[in-house]
C-alpha cells in the first residue's frame, strides 16, 4: 500500500467517525524541530492573556511510535501511571494512545490523544463550582482544591480526557498536585509555559509536534495550519478544539 492509500484510507476512516478532513497537505512539507522559541515566559506580575492562543499540530505520520512516547513524557512530567492500587479502568487519563482500524481494509494506526483544549469547553459549562476553567490563553484544566469530584465534567468531556483520581497518591510533583477524589486531566504543561518552556509531550516528540500561538499568524504553528490544513476530533462538535492533527 502507498502512503497516498494510506492517507486516503485514513481520511475515510476518520470522515466515518465524524472526523473532519483537513485541507490537501503540501508534497514534502517537513515539520521543522519544536522549538523553545515557540513560547515566551510570561512575568509573574502579569495575569494570562487572551490575546494568545495556545495549541499544538501533531502529525501522525512523524509519529515513530504512535505517541508513546509523548505519553511516558507526560507520566514523567506529571507523576501519574504509577498508582498501583488503582484498577486498569481507573488509572488516569491525560493522555492515552488511541488506536484507530479501518473496518473495511483492517488497516491500524495510532495518536495520542488528550484534553483537546476546547475553544468552547463543554467540561467548563457545567461545572457547578468553576474548578473546571479555562484561562484567557486558552489552557483548560481543573483546579484540584475547589473540584468537589461529581465528575460532571468527565461525562461533558466529548474526548473521554479527563480521570477520577480514586486512591491516595504518593510521590506528588511540587508543580503538579492532584489529589483523591478530583478530577485530572492534561493541563497543557501550564507550568512550563508559563517559563517559557515547552509541554513535555512536545519535547518528547520534537519532529512531529509544533506547539505555539493559534492567535499569531506569524508564529510557525499558525503558518503550518495556513499551509497544510489540520484535523479536528470530532469537529462536527464545534468546540474549536487547540490541539489539531495532519495525516490522520
Ligand atoms: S477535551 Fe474535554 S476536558 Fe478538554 S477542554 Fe474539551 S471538553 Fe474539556
Ligand atoms: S468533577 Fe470537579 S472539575 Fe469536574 S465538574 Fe465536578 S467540581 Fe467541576
Amino acid at each position: 500500500m502507498t502512503s497516498n492509500q494510506v492517507n486516503e484510507y485514513r481520511r475515510r476512516f476518520m470522515a466515518g467517525l465524524g472526523l473532519a478532513a483537513g485541507a490537501t497537505l503540501a508534497p514534502n512539507f517537513i515539520l521543522r524541530s519544536a522549538q523553545a522559541a515557540d513560547v515566551v515566559a510570561r512575568p509573574d506580575n502579569e495575569p494570562a492573556s487572551s490575546a494568545k492562543r495556545w495549541g499544538m499540530l501533531i502529525d501522525a505520520n512523524r509519529l515513530t511510535d504512535g505517541g508513546a512516547s509523548m505519553v511516558e513524557a507526560c507520566k514523567r512530567e506529571h507523576g501519574w501511571g504509577n498508582d498501583p492500587q488503582a484498577s486498569a479502568e481507573q488509572q488516569p487519563q491525560w493522555m492515552r494512545v488511541v488506536k484507530v482500524t479501518d473496518k473495511h481494509t483492517k488497516h491500524s494506526f495510532t495518536l495520542p490523544v488528550m484534553c483537546q483544549h476546547c475553544e468552547n469547553p463543554p467540561c467548563v459549562d457545567v461545572c457547578p463550582t468553576g474548578a473546571s476553567m479555562k484561562r484567557a490563553d486558552g489552557i483548560v484544566y481543573v483546579n484540584k482544591h475547589t473540584c468537589i469530584g461529581c465528575r460532571y465534567c468527565m461525562m461533558a468531556c466529548p474526548y473521554k480526557a479527563r480521570s477520577f483520581v480514586h486512591e491516595p497518591l504518593k510521590d506528588q510533583k511540587p508543580h503538579s498536585p492532584r489529589g483523591m477524589g478530583t478530577v485530572e486531566s492534561c493541563n497543557l504543561c501550564v507550568h512550563r509555559i508559563d517559563k517559557g518552556q515547552l509541554p513535555a509531550c512536545v519535547e518528547a516528540a520534537p519532529h512531529a509536534v509544533i506547539f505555539g500561538d493559534l492567535n499569531d499568524p506569524e508564529s510557525r504553528i499558525s503558518q503550518a495550519l495556513k499551509a497544510l490544513g489540520g484535523t479536528q476530533i470530532r469537529a462536527d462538535l464545534g468546540l474549536n478544539t487547540g490541539v489539531r492533527y495532519l495525516n490522520i
